[in-house]
């Protein structure tokens, strides 16, 4: 007869205890099983803090599931869909070849992703800490920083790369703020130039207590502990944002700092978000025996699952713990379920809890009696010793181990070229991006917010708006082709979030493409010809004019989001300027529309195959365009205004009330502006001949 076969959904701690107890229960040739994992290893989690640190080699951590697993078939697919009704999974094949797999049971243990995306700054600023590459990035990058701490002549740069920042303090962030605080405070006797009294590792929490999980007396230890190891806590404080700079609390402290580890927020895979079954905060609701609610042959286990413990009748934790022991009974349920008997529900009582919190020390809860301290220590590294899947694993950690106790840690990284990197950045308002005549590293493009450009001209020390650049715009580009320092300072008006291009990437990509090259020419040569620059007369003419001085009234006919597009061209068509704005439900400037918007608009469209772009004058302008106004607001100079017609290639331009109060007051006109200009030379020129005449006289 066929073997059934039984697909796994993860390589963690559910999925593989489930795996190698299922495979110890049914013969390979009764049972098919198929495990898939993004990776080829599983994840020890609790030896992440040890990796970052450094006290134990990256693949200690980290074991081979080929190897674990005999009898098993490992595969590193990605499964992207599961079709329950069908029994089929979906994965891609590594070359973008979708494929459906039968099976006749499902478990689903794809545990659950790190979300940084809960405060603003963090995915761009922070380090995550889940998986395996973002304990060995976190190292590398504590290393590079003591590089460059050694390395600058500024005393605050110093201060700024010797503070490590980390968000959380629960089992994971006081674990790797442990490990970090001791791997930079033990090595700096290996460098000239900071000591240990320079290095500042400051732990944020939201709470009033550190591990808010584990029994007053061993959290006020935790705590003390560490404080007296050097360990900054700083509790009752929210971080709301991460920046280039460091993290601001909600209290509106800055803490500034080049390395933020941020070990708050989860969220469920998007697997498990694409599955209609019954959830829970995300998570999949499971019958007592670990069945998905509804389904007779898909099973959840561990993170994503929410699994009613019939212990205390309480959901189960989210930790490894827990995770082992559904994977362990889940299986014999499936065995017990294809044996034609009845199923158990889940029930375990937790062993108990274990923290390192640094220096040797931990604090512990094991079998109702608590420990601290270094015995605390010794037996959180026996157990999890004992606890690592293999022998071969078991050996090297302990070594690791061993060898952390009597030498120094590792202090070596691969250098990587960050000239090539491709970086994504988070501004906050007021925030400078880069400064005056500091050399360019990256070519920048707004994914968010505005920017304006500052230029101090000697001898005015005061520095003056000269641009300002809005969604979809870049910088950078002159100073990086031409390989000189940037001569304009960019600083953030509103929040602002940036793709950043390493200045060798970008080099490579603007020789390599023509259409690039193109447009970067085109857009050098409307920025260098900035009649500003060419004409210091004009600006001076300029800029004490008020921009309400030249300002043309609002179009009467305006816009709004869901205007379709047939009424659009009526109203363009009506319009004699063929420039109209577009409006929120607020009556804020939501974006404009002339005719040359609406040509690029066809042009858009006609790309769409006609099965999919349906009725096309119905649609509407929000579908059709990009929120992406171009404007400037009353309090902006002239000289702003005319440059940003000048970068976009615009001849008009909408005025709002204020940067925050976005209600359309006006238009501005390069015409206007020209005429003006005409104006104030040729006053200037009788004026001159007026004096000149007096004096002759
Ligand atoms: C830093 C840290 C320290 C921790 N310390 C402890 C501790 O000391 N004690 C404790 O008990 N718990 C600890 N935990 C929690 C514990 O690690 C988790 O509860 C446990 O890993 C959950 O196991 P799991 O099998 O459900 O998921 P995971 O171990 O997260 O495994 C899920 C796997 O599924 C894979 N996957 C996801 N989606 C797909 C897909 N579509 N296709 C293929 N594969 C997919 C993932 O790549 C991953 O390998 C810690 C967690 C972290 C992050």
């Amino acid at each position: 007869m066929k073997p059934i076969r039984v697909v796994v959904i993860g390589g963690g701690f559910a999925a593989v205890q489930f795996a190698k107890t299922l495979r110890a229960k049914l013969r390979p040739s009764d049972c098919e099983i198929l495990l898939f994992n993004r990776e080829n290893h599983m994840v020890f989690h609790p030896l992440l803090a040890d990796v970052a640190g450094a006290s134990i080699n990256v693949d200690a951590a980290a074991a081979p599931l080929r190897q674990m697993l005999p009898g098993v078939g490992c595969r590193t697919e990605r499964v992207e869909r599961i079709d329950l009704s069908a029994s089929e999974i979906e994965y891609d094949e590594g070359n973008g070849v979708r494929t459906r797999l039968h099976y006749d049971h499902v478990v689903l243990a794809c545990g659950a992703d790190s979300n940084l995306g809960i405060i603003p700054g963090m995915t761009e600023h922070a380090f995550a800490f889940k998986v395996m590459r973002d304990a060995i990035d976190l190292r590398q990058h504590v290393v590079r920083q003591m590089e460059h701490a050694e390395a600058t002549t500024d005393p605050e740069r110093r201060r700024w790369f010797l503070h490590f920042i980390i968000v959380g303090a629960g089992f994971s962030g006081v674990e790797v703020a442990g490990e970090l605080n001791e791997l930079v405070r033990s090595s700096t006797r290996f460098y000239r130039n900071f000591r240990e009294e320079d290095v500042v590792v400051t732990m944020v929490h939201s709470q009033d207590q550190i591990l808010p999980e584990v029994a007053p007396t061993l959290r006020d230890f935790a705590r003390k502990k560490m404080e007296k190891a050097g360990v900054t806590i700083v509790l009752n404080s929210r971080a709301v944002a991460a920046t280039h700079e460091g993290v601001e609390l909600k209290d509106g402290r800055k803490l500034l700092g080049a390395t933020i580890v941020c070990t708050i927020g989860t969220t469920v895979s998007s697997l498990v978000q694409s599955l209609h079954v019954p959830k829970e905060k995300g998570r999949i609701r499971t019958t007592p025996e670990m069945r998905i609610e509804g389904q007779t042959n898909a099973w959840a286990l561990g993170d994503c699952a929410l699994i009613i413990n019939d212990f205390d009748k309480k959901p189960s934790p989210t930790t490894g713990q827990f995770a082992e022991r559904q994977g362990r009974q889940a299986a014999r349920n499936l065995v017990r379920f294809l044996h034609g008997e009845p199923t158990k529900p889940f029930s375990f009582k937790a062993l108990g809890q274990l923290c390192s919190i640094g220096g040797y020390s931990a604090v512990a809860e094991m079998f109702g009696m608590r420990f601290s301290g270094f015995l605390a220590w010794f037996m959180w590294r026996g157990v999890y010793l004992f606890k690592l899947p293999t022998w071969s694993r078991r050996c090297k950690v302990a070594l690791d181990w061993a060898w952390d106790v009597l030498f120094p840690r590792d202090l070596s990284f691969l250098s990587t070229d960050a000239t090539l990197n491709v970086t994504h950045a988070y501004y906050l308002p007021g925030d400078y991006i880069h400064r005056q005549g500091e050399l360019a590293r990256t070519f920048c493009i707004i994914d968010e917010g505005e920017v304006e450009a500052l230029k101090v001209t000697p001898p005015d020390p005061e520095p003056k708006i000269v641009a300002v650049l809005s969604k979809g715009d870049f910088f950078g580009e002159a100073t990086l082709l031409g390989d000189h320092p940037h001569e304009t300072s960019v600083r953030a008006r509103t929040v602002v979030r940036l793709t950043q291009i390493g200045s060798g990437l970008f080099t490579q990509l603007a020789g390599a493409s023509t259409p690039l090259r193109d447009l970067l020419s085109r857009t050098l040569t409307r920025r260098s010809g900035d009649f500003w620059r060419r004409l210091p007369l004009a600006e001076a003419l300029l800029s004490d004019e008020p921009l309400a001085s030249l300002l043309d009234p609002i179009p009467d006919k305006a816009l709004a989001k869901d205007t379709t597009l047939a009424d659009a061209v009526l109203a363009l068509n009506e319009n004699a300027a063929g420039e109209l704005l577009i409006l929120d439900e607020k009556q804020r400037l939501w974006g404009t529309l002339d005719r040359n918007d609406l040509y690029d608009m066809i042009a858009r469209i006609a790309i769409i195959p006609p099965e999919e772009r349906g009725d096309l004058t119905r649609r509407k302008l929000s579908d059709l365009l990009p929120p992406n106004p171009v404007y400037v607001a009353l309090d902006d100079s002239i000289l702003v205004a005319t440059t940003t017609m000048l970068d976009h290639g615009i001849s008009w331009l909408p005025v709002v009330r204020t940067k925050d109060d976005l209600q359309p007051v006006g238009c501005l006109r390069g015409a206007n502006v020209g005429s003006r200009l005409i104006q104030k030379i040729s006053q200037g020129e009788s004026a001159h001949a007026h004096a000149h005449a007096q004096t002759a006289s």
